[in-house]
Formats: structure tokens, C-alpha cells, sequence
């Protein structure tokens, strides 16, 4: 058997391949973190060239990737001075003339060129004063270049300059791979159960890992690509299918099956009517409390889908059972308004609530802390510092977490032990995740899905402007508050060291009070590097209907609830984020009021830009966004999962484009749980050695997130 994991050849130092040593290896470890054979193997190209291919220079365009050129050496040598200095070639073909720059490496290559001589060079041209050229290409005389035999379609590895410096480039990086499979490839076992391969036609791990780094042909590449994000995909669900089960199983919760008076009376103060969704998701918060078991869930909801009542009637639930309850968010102006807005909703109940925030003076502060240790409290609202040791609860029971992906794993982790019988976990965003992200990102959470606003909603009108239009802009504005409405003007956070560019908040405000002076308009101001005095008072204004307008940084992006606000102006939309974009839309159509949200932007755009607010100016779907922002950029950037604490560190996978991959992965995964929640078949064998290695490698990784937070 191979599964003797002691021996897996995998496991060795890559300092022991041959070719590599104690100093490459030390190296390879430090700019790529690979130390042992298993790394490297698992370290795959991320792209391919097909070698076979030579373009003329002229095909060479701002969009070209990796190519192949054929041409002769025209001239060449030293330019620059000091930090600047480099080694220049022009290659020439009969199409036009590029530069080859060596920054490194200068002797030697100046050695290999000569003067008139043909060669294949392959890199990827930049754009350098306004013409291409092309840093540290790899260069071969035409007569060496691409033996009979070898195959055409060459991988691409990420690589670094430290080691591109050390002579590590493609081609080396290549060549320890080629070493490695060919002394060790029938050695490496196996990594998925043989019944798994056969009912999804997988292609075993070896051939997997020839073709994905030598790919015979396009068709071997598929299937090892195929074979590799399955695997991939399908460990990470059946560890957090795993987690979640044994969670499940062993976990304790506080029984909340009562429905008494202070949800009742409450209830019976909504001056509106429950959505569809919000009772669905209520009833399935219900059947969690009930079960005896803690519930973890995410309830995911666009903005303005009316997450907050959910989470206080779940509150409210908590109280008539007895136990005390806290809904996290993560800006205090965000807590003081969840805090504000329901009072009316609870007003006569009984139930008794308290705002804790860093700004809590210290004498309330210790009142509260009583008040929460003796129970008199029953709701807490707050930010981050009521995860703060010195709050203690008599008996806490609900946790609310807003807007999750600002909280960490680790602060979620903390809440948990502030009472005996962990609490009843409720995770809210308002960044809606694609289902694909979220499968991953919360695999281990249960989803609800708040998928309808309340009725009334007039759809915002999306526009795109640029800056000839901006008196027309401030025209429309003016009307818009003639008629009553407020405006937010909105500017991207800045530090003041950046360049001018881009308009930043103080400019802005300045601008804004000599177009719209006093008394006539008031204008308020909320940012960053305000007091937080002298920010409650602006938003107060703003709030109360006092000022027309609020000339904020992206501090309001979220909560803000201001429903005679109509128009919603992003200046520099270009900076934002798609999620961040919707985000800051769904500050206005609250109220009835048909509104509008201008996404003012420089004239010249990048494409990604471009893509971006013309999706804005489409949808209104912040599913149908993500699902694009996903696409467009990969889901290490979307936000929120680089604090999520489960970092997607995936190879291979690509959570935009192998949902199918994905789904398939999910379900086999569920399946054998299903049949063998433990895994103690003998065929699964596989699976637990594979799940304890990764458990390994992430506690490896862990060291240093803990470090961090
Ligand atoms: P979000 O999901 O963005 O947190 P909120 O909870 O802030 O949304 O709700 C947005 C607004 O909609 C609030 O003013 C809230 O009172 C209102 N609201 C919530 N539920 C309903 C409903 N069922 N019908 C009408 N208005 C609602
Ligand atoms: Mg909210």
C-alpha cells in the first residue's frame, strides 16, 4: 500500500533534488514557498505557450501576453546610469525592431549575443516611452532552440525577480521539474480513491502531473487540469463538509423554542409587513434554536433587504427564552444607528438595550458592564469592543454579526466562549458572495438568502458622467434638493500624501460649499480622520433632514440609512470596487423617491474600469455584480475574503470559472459523508490520510495568521 505516508517521496527537502542544493532550495522557499518535492510538483504553470508559434514583432500589442520572436540582433549595449544602467539589445525581424533589457546578468549575456546572428527569443514585451520592449527575455540561437521532440507547449511559471536574478528563470524552474518527475514520478501515490477516479473519469495523479506541467497535447492538458481542480476543489469541501458535520453532531445549544411577549409586542409595532424572505429566513433561524444544536448561519442579503429587523427579532426571540443577545457591527456610526432604529420597534415591550462603543464615556461604560453581568440588559449593540474581555454576560445566547467580512475567524472564535453553551451565531453581509465564493469562503455555515426587497422600491438610475458634465451634474442636484431631497457626494479615501489625481475629500468640500453656499444649502462632512464628536453632529444633521448634502469619504459605504436621500454622487468611481460601488448605491432608494446615482470619472479609463461601471450603469442585482466581480477580479481580491481568516489560497482552481468543477466536488463529498460521516471504511482510507496532511500544511500557514491578528 502506498498510503504510508512516512515514505511518500513527496515528503522530501528540495534542497535533495538534483540540480537544486541548500542554497537554490533556501532560495525557492523563501520567493515561493516551496520546501519539500510536494511543492514543487504542486506548484503549476499558470499559463502555456505554445512554442511551435514564432510572431513577427509587429504583431506585438499592448494586450500580448508571452510570445515567441525570430530575429537577428541589430545592435546593442550599455544605457543608463547608476540604478538605471542596463544592457539593451534590438532585435530586429522584417517587421520592426524591439529592445531586449538585462538589468541582471549583464555579462553573461552580453557574451551569448552576437551581432547579426539569428535567434528565438521569448518573453513578454512591456511598454517602456511609448514603445515595446522586453525585460530578461529567454534567448536561444535558432540552431539550439527546440530539439526535435520536445513538446511544443512550454508552462509558465510565476516566478520572482530575486530569483530570475539567481538564474532561476523559466526555463530553470522548468528543468527542476523535468528532474523531479522523470527520477521520481512513479514513486508519487496515488491522491483520490480508485472509485472516486472511475465515477468521475479522472485521470490518475501521475498522468495528472506529467501533462499539467508538460502537456503532451491540448487534450492531456485538459484532463490533468480536469483531474487536479477536482482534487483540489473536493478536499476543501469534504474538510469543511467535515468541520461542519462533527460541529453538528457534538455541539450543544441553548434552546430558544418560546415565543413570548417581548418578540410579540414588538411584532405588533412593525408599522410595515414582513417580505417573503424575511420570514423564510426567520423560520429557518427558528428551526436552528430549537434543535439543541449551536447554530452557525450566514444570512447573506443586498442592501436594503431589511437584514437589521431580521436580526432583532432574532434577538428579541433570544430574550423571551431568557438569554441576552449583542449585534456586532463594524463602525460605531453603523451600531448607533442599529441602535437608534429600533427603539421604536421595541418601544414597550420591556426589552432593555445599551450601545457599547469605543466612545462609550467610562462611567456608562461600567454601568453597562453591570448591566450585562446582573441581565438587565437584553439586546448589547456595539462594535468590536464588546468582544472585549472586560464584557462579561450573564447569559449570552444570540450573536448578531453584521457585515461579517470585516470581523476576523478569530474575533468570531472569541464571542463563542463568553458563555458556557456557545451562543447562537447569526454572520450578516450585505456584500452578496456568489454561491460558488460562499461555498468555500463558509462552507461550514449554513446560508440564508434574503432574495427580495421590500415592496415600494423604485430601481435606482444608474449614471456614468465625466467632468464636462459636472455643471450639469451640480444643475441637477440643485432641482433634486429643490424638490426636497438630500444628496450624498461621495470620495474615495485618500491619503494625503497621494498624488492629485484624484479629487480628494477637502477639495471637494471646498468646491461643493462655494457651489452650494450657505445658508441656502448646508453642507455636512463626514470622514476618517474626523472626531468622532464632530462626525455624530454632521451625520446627525445630515440624518435629520437638517443639511442637504453629505460630503463623505467611503465611511458611509455602509449602514447609513437616510431614506429622503435620492441622489448618491461617487466622485473618482473609478477607485471603488464594484462591491463597494453597489454599496454605496444602496444608500439611497430607501424611500419612496425615484433616485439616482452618478459615478463621476475621469475621461480616460482602463478597460477593467470601464467593465465596471458599465455594470453598474446595467444591473441593480448585487448578486448578478458579484458574480461579475468574481469573474473579472479572481476571488482573492473581492473584499472580504482576505479577512475572512479561510484565505482561498487555491492552485489550480478558479472559483469564477469551475463552479461545474465545484458543484461536482461538493456533491461526491457529501455523498461519502452521507454514507460514511467518519470515514472509516476502508476505501476512504485515502481520504483521512489526505485530510490530516492538509490540516498539517494549514497549521503550518497559521503560524503566521495568528501572528498577525
Ligand atoms: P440592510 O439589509 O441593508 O441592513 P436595513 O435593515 O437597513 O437593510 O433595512 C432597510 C430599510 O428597509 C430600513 O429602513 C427598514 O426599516 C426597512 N424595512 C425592512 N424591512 C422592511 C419591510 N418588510 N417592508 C418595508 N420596509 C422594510
Ligand atoms: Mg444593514
Amino acid at each position: 500500500m502506498y498510503l504510508c505516508s512516512m515514505s511518500n517521496i513527496l515528503d522530501s527537502d528540495i534542497k535533495y533534488l538534483t540540480g537544486i542544493g541548500p542554497k537554490r532550495g533556501e532560495l525557492l522557499g523563501k520567493e515561493l514557498g516551496i520546501s519539500t518535492f510536494r511543492d514543487l510538483v504542486y506548484t503549476f504553470p499558470f499559463r502555456y505557450v505554445d512554442k511551435s508559434k514564432v510572431y513577427a514583432i509587429s504583431d506585438v500589442s499592448s494586450s500580448t501576453a508571452y510570445i515567441q520572436l525570430r530575429g537577428k540582433i541589430t545592435r546593442m549595449g550599455m544605457v543608463g546610469e547608476k540604478q538605471g544602467k542596463r544592457f539593451v539589445a534590438t532585435l530586429s525581424d522584417s517587421t520592426g525592431h524591439i529592445d531586449l533589457v538585462f538589468f541582471k546578468g549583464i555579462k553573461w549575456i552580453q557574451e551569448k549575443l552576437i551581432i547579426n546572428k539569428e535567434y528565438i527569443v521569448f518573453g513578454k514585451p512591456s511598454i517602456f516611452k511609448e514603445s515595446f520592449n522586453m525585460v530578461h527575455p529567454e534567448i536561444d540561437q535558432v540552431s539550439d532552440s527546440a530539439p526535435a521532440g520536445e513538446p511544443s507547449m512550454i508552462g509558465i511559471y510565476s516566478s520572482t525577480e530575486k530569483l530570475k536574478s539567481a538564474g532561476i528563470g523559466n526555463k530553470v524552474f522548468s528543468k527542476f521539474v523535468m528532474t523531479l518527475l522523470s527520477k521520481h514520478l512513479s514513486q508519487i501515490p496515488e491522491t483520490l480513491p480508485d472509485y472516486i477516479l472511475k465515477r468521475h473519469k479522472l485521470c490518475p495523479l501521475q498522468y495528472a502531473l506529467k501533462n499539467i506541467h508538460f502537456p503532451s497535447d491540448p487534450k492531456a492538458l485538459s484532463a490533468a487540469q480536469m483531474r487536479l481542480k477536482f482534487e483540489e476543489l473536493f478536499y476543501l469541501q469534504l474538510s469543511l463538509l467535515k468541520t461542519k458535520k462533527k460541529r453538528t453532531q457534538e455541539s450543544v445549544g441553548v434552546m430558544m423554542p418560546k415565543v413570548g411577549q417581548y418578540f410579540n409586542k414588538s411584532f405588533a409595532n412593525i408599522p410595515f409587513e414582513l417580505t417573503g424572505a424575511q420570514k423564510r429566513v426567520i423560520k429557518e433561524v427558528r428551526g436552528d434554536i430549537m434543535s439543541g444544536k449551536q447554530m452557525n448561519r450566514l444570512l447573506q442579503g443586498d442592501v436594503g433587504s431589511g437584514k437589521t429587523m431580521v436580526a432583532l427579532l432574532c434577538c428579541l426571540l433570544s430574550a423571551d427564552n431568557g438569554y441576552q443577545s449583542c449585534i456586532m457591527a463594524p463602525t460605531e456610526v453603523l451600531a448607533q444607528q442599529h441602535y437608534a432604529g429600533v427603539q421604536k420597534t421595541i418601544a414597550g415591550s420591556g426589552i432593555r438595550t445599551a450601545l457599547l462603543t469605543g466612545s462609550t464615556k467610562a462611567k456608562e461604560r461600567r454601568e453597562i458592564h453591570q448591566g450585562l453581568l446582573d441581565g438587565s440588559i437584553h439586546i448589547l449593540f456595539g462594535t468590536h469592543a464588546v468582544i472585549e474581555d472586560t464584557v462579561q454576560f450573564l447569559r449570552l445566547g444570540f450573536v448578531v454579526i453584521d457585515e461579517q467580512h470585516r470581523f476576523g475567524v478569530n474575533q468570531r472564535a472569541k464571542l463563542r466562549f463568553k458563555s458556557e453553551i456557545a451562543p447562537h451565531i447569526l454572520v450578516m453581509t450585505a456584500t452578496p458572495i456568489p454561491r460558488t465564493l460562499s461555498m468555500t469562503l463558509y462552507g461550514d455555515l449554513d446560508v440564508s438568502v434574503l432574495d427580495e426587497l421590500p415592496p415600494g422600491r423604485k430601481p435606482i438610475q444608474t449614471m456614468h458622467l465625466t467632468e464636462s458634465k459636472r455643471d450639469a451634474m451640480f444643475a441637477f442636484l440643485k432641482k433634486e434638493i429643490a424638490l426636497g431631497r438630500q444628496v450624498f457626494i461621495v470620495y474615495p479615501l485618500i491619503k494625503e500624501s497621494e498624488t492629485m489625481d484624484y479629487k480628494n475629500l477637502e477639495e471637494g468640500y471646498e468646491l461643493i460649499t462655494r457651489e452650494f453656499p450657505a445658508p441656502q444649502y448646508i453642507t455636512a462632512v463626514v470622514h476618517g480622520q474626523q472626531k468622532n464628536e464632530n462626525k455624530a453632529y454632521d451625520m446627525k444633521l445630515f440624518a435629520e433632514g437638517r443639511a442637504h448634502i453629505l460630503v463623505a469619504t467611503s465611511v458611509i459605504e455602509v449602514g447609513v440609512d437616510v431614506p429622503n436621500a435620492s441622489v448618491m454622487v461617487i466622485e473618482s468611481a473609478e477607485r471603488f470596487g464594484l462591491s463597494q460601488l453597489h454599496q454605496l448605491r444602496g444608500r439611497v432608494g430607501r424611500g419612496a423617491e425615484k433616485s439616482y446615482c452618478i459615478l463621476m470619472t475621469g475621461y480616460k479609463l482602463s478597460k477593467e474600469s470601464r467593465q465596471r461601471i458599465d455594470l453598474m450603469c446595467a444591473t441593480n442585482d448585487g448578486f448578478e455584480l458579484a458574480e461579475a466581480d468574481l469573474r473579472m477580479r479572481g476571488p482573492g481580491d473581492i473584499e472580504g475574503t482576505q479577512q475572512s481568516g479561510l484565505a482561498i489560497d487555491l492552485r489550480i482552481s478558479n472559483l469564477a470559472q469551475d463552479s461545474q468543477i465545484l458543484q461536482l466536488a461538493r456533491m461526491t463529498a457529501e455523498e461519502i459523508l452521507d454514507r460514511d460521516p467518519s470515514l472509516a471504511g476502508g476505501e476512504n482510507a485515502l481520504l483521512v490520510a489526505q485530510l490530516a496532511l492538509m490540516k498539517k500544511q494549514d497549521e503550518l500557514v497559521n503560524i503566521d495568521y495568528s501572528k498577525i491578528s
